[in-house]
């Protein structure tokens, strides 16, 4: 292992990131962050997420017993055709319309259930919603790309706590897929083979990254991880899109979720927040042999339940930097307790 300044590239991206190991025992005099509550009731009269309560508008939600979808009440984006051209006749003045939907999905009726205390089952029920919203999504003329994501914890500026996430969908292909669509392809040309499952087999073969593993999926974090407990869990086939997986990797989807997120949450002992989402290929009418199916998680906390990263300074206007290493931090959660702490 490397224990001197480096940088590492990532090949989905074509960026590099700054790897400072020496810098990992620094003292912390910064910002804590407030933990967050425990004991979340089972339901809660005032969220608009739970089952027959009213959300905006006066809509009511049904009395739902598994997950539960529907179109956010304050979309970022909107079907509607008959959009104002925004055309200059500057290129450097360059907008355009941008049509799509915006989806909630709440995982169950419990307003304190989040992933990790969930039975595989109701997981499966979320990952099963998920593929159907990507299907029903995918096959309108006017939609290129579906994006599935969850935003956990209010330190990642989730405003309910009830467990949830969402699904945009586009009329263009957002930044982060298109850049990984354009690598992905251009390895693909050159080798005829997936970025991907290439660098899957790569991993397998030095294991030090590996989180854990089953039939269908593996969580590790990227040689090139930014912060500092990301983790990429990448299906075992060329699997392109959410709505292509089959029951049994459906049900190992569900297996690696509950696993990898009860160790992030017995990592600190505290629910852990993240950013996680998948990117699958665009519906863009393209065939795309070059993807492979794989979702990221984007957790804030360095080295507490109450210290966070903070992408500032060098990071905001030159590059992402890293203290702890990637090696380490995968060690680190292989040795966590596999039970969720709050079970034990
Ligand atoms: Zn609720
Ligand atoms: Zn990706």
């Amino acid at each position: 292992m490397i224990e001197t300044p480096h940088r590492r590239f990532n090949p989905l991206t074509g960026e590099w990131v700054l790897v400072s190991p020496h810098r990992a025992k620094r003292p912390w005099l910064g910002q804590v962050e407030k933990t967050p509550p425990e004991n979340l009731p089972q339901y809660d009269a005032t969220c608009y997420l739970c089952p027959r309560n009213e959300r905006a508008g006066g809509i009511m939600n049904p009395d739902y017993s598994g997950t539960f979808a529907f179109d956010n009440d304050f979309a970022a984006l909107l079907p509607d055709s008959n959009q104002e051209e925004h055309g200059s006749n500057s290129s450097l003045l360059a907008a355009e319309p941008e049509r799509g939907l915006c989806r909630v999905v709440c995982f169950s009726p419990r307003h304190d259930l989040t992933l990790p205390e969930l039975e595989i089952p109701a997981i499966e029920k979320v990952v099963s919603t998920w593929a159907e919203h990507t299907a029903q999504l995918g096959a309108k003329d006017f939609i290129h790309y579906v994006q599935v994501f969850e935003n956990k914890g209010a330190v990642m500026g989730c405003s309910n706590p009830h467990p949830h996430s969402q699904i945009w969908a586009t009329g263009h292909i957002p930044n982060e897929p298109a850049k990984e669509q354009a690598r992905q392809s251009a390895y693909f040309q050159e080798n005829g083979r997936t970025l991907l499952l290439d660098y899957l087999a790569e991993e397998h073969k030095r294991t030090e990254r590996i989180i854990i593993f089953n039939d269908h999926f593996t969580a590790l974090i990227p040689f090139w991880a930014v912060w500092p407990f990301e983790t990429l869990i990448i299906a075992h086939r060329n699997v392109r899109y959410l709505n292509e997986l089959t029951d049994a990797e459906v049900n190992s989807q569900a297996d690696i979720f509950k696993q990898i997120t009860t160790r992030y949450d017995n990592l600190f002992e505290t629910s852990f927040p993240y950013s996680m989402g998948f990117h699958q290929a665009p519906f863009d009418g393209g065939v795309h042999p070059e993807w492979t199916l794989h979702a990221h998680f984007y957790p804030p906390l360095l080295r507490s339940a109450t210290v966070k990263k903070f992408m500032v300074g060098f990071e905001m206007l030159g590059m992402p930097q890293r203290d702890i290493t990637p090696e380490v931090a995968a060690e680190r959660l292989r040795d966590v307790p596999a039970l969720h702490y709050k079970q034990r």
